[in-house]
């Protein structure tokens, strides 16, 4: 593997005056095609509006390997998002949990910039954190202890030295069992941790945080030593686009479905 932490970008400057747009938990599968087809028209169309476009995690629904760029259904992906960053716009991806892998190989097919977890992106008058949103899951700590073995580097060596198909099923039975093991856990358990979110707004200097990960869209209002911090969201998607837009002085919550 040829990408470290180090390769991806943890602060981001952005150009003045145009927006930001963010999306996290697109989950884009081939089984998908209706929310597949929403991406593609939110590259082609939103996306060409904005300045740049951050990628929070969970883009695919799983992501096996780097040497898997090449299926069809990857390609018509990475394509899109070349001609997005072809016509100017800056894209910027960060992992997810089902997204873990992808890594220079991808960034390479596609255009897009990796993000570290976290990164900063400074606007002139604000900074905003951003992360998946995993992390901060730290009630789940059966999910934790998987997400510690997944980011082991031995580990993932080992994945990817596994035959395509047999990443495949392995990929697919980890989803099934946490899908499985999300029946038997209270709500609260799978969201993120209270104090989790406050020691990581404190370490940053009291910046506005957007994540994904909980599918469980909201924006919070925090006051932290005196200051004021802000919380937001994203929604995951199920057919249609959504997503929150920065210009740089209020966010925004869009959507491809007419109102
Ligand atoms: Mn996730």
């Amino acid at each position: 593997m040829s990408d470290t932490a180090t390769s991806r970008i943890a602060e981001v400057v952005v150009a003045p005056n145009l927006p930001a747009l963010f999306v996290a938990d697109l989950h884009l599968t081939d089984k998908r095609p209706q929310t597949t087809d929403a991406f593609f028209a939110f590259l082609s169309g939103p996306a060409r509006q904005a300045g740049s476009v951050f990628i929070l995690g969970d883009l695919f629904e799983y992501w096996v390997g780097d040497d898997d760029v090449d299926s069809v259904f990857n390609r018509s992906i990475c394509n899109a998002l070349r001609a997005t960053v072809d016509a100017g716009i800056a894209v910027y991806f960060m992992t997810g949990n089902r997204d873990l892998l992808a890594g220079q190989g991808f960034a390479q097919a596609s255009g897009v910039q990796l993000l570290a977890d976290t990164a900063s992106v400074r606007f002139t008058e604000r900074t905003l954190l951003l992360s998946h949103g995993d992390a901060l899951c730290t009630d789940d700590h059966e999910y934790q202890a998987f997400r510690l073995q997944a980011r082991n580097r031995e580990w993932q060596a080992g994945f990817l030295a596994q035959p395509m198909p047999v990443r495949r099923a392995l990929i697919e039975k980890l989803r099934d069992q946490s899908e499985a093991a999300k029946y038997g856990k209270r709500a609260e358990i799978m969201d993120v941790n209270g104090d989790a979110v406050v020691s990581l707004l404190r370490s940053h200097a009291y910046p506005t945080l957007i994540h994904g990960h909980t599918h469980r869209p909201a924006r919070h209002a925090y006051l932290i030593d005196g200051r004021h911090c802000e919380r937001h969201v994203l929604p995951d998607w199920d057919d249609h686009a959504v997503w929150l837009a920065f210009d740089g002085v209020e966010f925004s919550v869009c959507s491809d479905v007419a109102s």
